[in-house]
Parts: structure tokens; sequence; C-alpha cells
């Protein structure tokens, strides 16, 4: 495509321009080092961390060292048996799927509602079997899930329910509930690439005091530092460290911002985009805008070319393959030269929409809080373009 290449490109998440990191920051860090106790078993900044985030979510919350670890507390919380089942999507990061394996579970995918990508709560209940004991529901791109249904799912099973936020921070229902309220326990992510970030570091929040502590076991060698030296159960390191919680809480003030912008941009392109019969648009009610999905006609590939040719980045698919179709479940050992805990196989098929949405129709792209009216008014243009042409 011989478009003129857009200049200058679009604020990104690996350049200070797309991220809200400065004087705040800087100052954090400086107080941590200066005090020179860097580890939060002894400072203060990562429990003040959690109690703001308390505050922010009225849930108990727990600081740790990234969302993957997050989700491996929650994990741990549910105390499943080893070979229990835990029921998720085939669309996530592999954070979302890591720690059942890490539990000694098996993960279950259900096939995803075809034009949002999230969890299909009929393909969640019809998945439900004597060894299912938790549902890990991800707000994919910041997208709430049809988290009432699956609340109600979970409790009428007997499951706990675990919603994954990390691309959802202050996401909520299309009725307004904040996503993460609905969940047993619910998950963030400070990685690079999310709303806010420290580089790396996690959140989990619950409501349950008795999950709290299990989760706070775990993060800290299953070691309760009131007892003396003594360790209650199987836990890890995943702590987070001082200079990481300095640089959260300052990330944390700057989070309905952030999240308020990038709505507002998305909600510009929404309307510009209205009268392309051929786009799917995502709803905005609640949305969050971790990333700007769309469903495209034709070949998903192909617009992700024209785009870039247009100067504008996007991603088909966001994903290669369903989570499923990684080597590690589809056939390479999981433990040794064992296939342990996995039983089955997940074959080519499991899950049809999330495959297609992979393959063919779903192209995302990049959201940031610095995108201007100019950028969106550009995005639009490129947009209109590529879809005449398709
Ligand atoms: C980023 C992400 C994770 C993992 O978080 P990390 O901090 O990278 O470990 C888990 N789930 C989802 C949906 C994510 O986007």
């Amino acid at each position: 495509m011989s478009g003129t290449v857009r200049r200058p490109p679009l604020p990104g998440v690996l350049e200070p321009a797309g991220r809200t990191i400065g004087a705040e920051e800087r100052e954090a860090v400086l107080r941590v080092l200066d005090s020179a106790v860097l580890c939060s078993t002894f400072g203060g900044e990562t429990r003040a961390l959690e109690a703001e985030m308390e505050a922010l979510y009225g849930r108990s919350a727990v600081a740790c060292s990234s969302g993957t670890a997050a989700l491996h507390l929650a994990v741990a919380a549910v105390r499943f048996e080893p070979g229990d089942e835990v029921i998720t999507t085939p669309i996530s990061d592999f954070g979302t799927v890591a720690p059942i394996l890490a539990q000694n579970g098996v993960p279950v995918f259900a096939d995803v509602d075809p034009t949002t990508g999230n969890l299909d709560p009929v393909a969640v209940e019809a998945a439900i079997t004597p060894r299912t004991r938790a549902i890990i529901a991800v707000h994919l791109f910041g997208a709430p899930a049809d988290i009432v249904a699956l609340r109600a799912i979970a409790d009428r099973h007997d499951l706990l329910l675990i919603e994954d936020c990390a691309q959802a921070w202050l996401g909520t229902t299309a009725e307004g509930e904040l996503l993460g309220r609905f969940g047993d326990i619910a998950c963030f992510s400070l990685q690079q690439y999310k709303h806010i970030t420290a580089g790396d570091g996690g959140l989990a929040i619950t409501a349950d005091p008795e999950l709290a502590d299990r989760m706070r076991l775990f993060m800290d060698k299953g070691w309760d530092r009131a007892k003396g030296r003594v360790h209650l159960t199987l836990g890890l390191n995943c702590r987070m460290t001082e200079l990481i919680a300095a640089v959260a809480r300052c990330q944390l003030e700057k989070v309905a911002d952030v999240v308020g912008r990038r709505r507002a941009r998305a909600e510009q392109l929404v309307a510009a985009l209205a009268d392309l019969q051929a786009l799917g648009l995502p709803a905005v009610a609640g949305h969050a805008w971790w990333l700007f999905p769309l469903i495209v006609p034709g070949d998903n590939r192909r617009w992700a070319q024209a785009l870039a040719a247009e100067g504008i980045p996007a991603m088909a698919g966001y994903l290669d393959r369903p989570l499923y179709a990684n080597p590690v479940f589809a056939g390479a050992p999981v433990y040794g030269t064992s296939r342990y805990p996995l039983d089955r196989d997940y074959n080519a098929g499991l899950c049809p929409n999330a495959e297609r949405l992979i393959q063919h129709t779903l192209l995302v792209l990049p959201w940031n809080e610095a995108y201007t009216k100019v950028d969106v008014d550009e995005i639009a243009q490129a947009l209109r373009k590529v879809h005449a042409g398709a």
C-alpha cells in the first residue's frame, strides 16, 4: 500500500511520552534509596501501597512481584487437590494459566464470545466437571467480561471466581460496577505495558480474610513472621521490593486520570467509525481501554499490514495462537519428561470462536492516554481508508 507514512509516530509504552513516569516517581525512588531499606519485609512502602489499593477497591490487597505472581497467589489460595481443574479463557497472557500448572492443576479452556473475546458463560458452565474448583475470568483488553453471569455460575457450582484485571484497571460493568469486586480474588499487573507500571509488579485483592492470609503466606515462603521462623504452608518468595512499591504508589495515584484519558480518546474513535457497517466496534460502557479491539471483515493480517503502511501500528489476532496451542499444552513435557498434571490433549478446534478471532477477525490497536484528538483523527482516517479498500 502506498500511503504517506504518518509522522511523528504515536507515543508508546517503551518511551517517556507514552508513560506517566515523572518527578513523583523519581522522588519516591530516591526516598527509598536514601532509607537503605529496599526489602518490603522491613520497609513501609509496600504496606502503604497495599493500603492505598485497599482504599481504591474496598478489598484487602497483597502486593507481589508480578501479575503472574498475583494469579499464583490466587490459585494457590484455592487450595485444590493435584489434578483438579480450573476453567479459563484461551485468549490471554500466559500468566493467566502458568500458575494453574505450577499448582499441579489442569487448565480447562472454555470458548469465548466472537465479538469481544471474553469468556462465554454458557461454554464455561458446560465445561464444569466434578473436578472443577475455580474459574479465572479475564477482562480482555479492558472490556468487562460477563462477570455477573460468571459469578452466578461460580455460586451455583460452589467454585471460586478469580478475576484477572491485569488489562482492566478501573474497568466497570456496563452498569458502572467496578471490575475486581465480583471475584473472590482479583489480580492486577504493573508490568511495563499495563495502564500503570513499575516495570513489573502485581496486586491481588480479596474481601475474604482467610483468602488474604493464604495469599500473604504464599507470597512470603509460607512464613507467618508474627509466629517466629515457622513455615506453615508451601510458599515462594513473590515479594514486591520497596523501590517498586514506591513507584507503584505514585502510579496508582495517576490511574484514574490515565483511564479517563484513554476513555475519552477511545470514545472519539468509536464515534468516528460508527458508520462503517462492516467493522465490529467495541462497546464503550465500562471499558478500560488497555488496547482498542476491532472485529474486521476479510483478513486481520492484511488489515495490520495496510494500517502499518499508513503509520498506524496494529496487531492481528493479539496472540499468535490460543494458549492451548502452545507447546507446553500441545505435547511438550511440563515437569521433567512428564506431562503431569495434564491428563488430556488440547487439539486444534477446541475453541473455534477463539481460533477464528486470532486467525481471522481480531485486530487490536495499541492505546495510550497520551494520544491527542489529532492522533485519533488520523487513526480514524487510516482505518476508513483501509476499510474502503477491504
Ligand atoms: C500482563 C498480564 C498478565 C501477567 O502479568 P505480568 O505482570 O506480566 O506477570 C496476566 N494476565 C493478563 C490478562 C495480562 O494482560
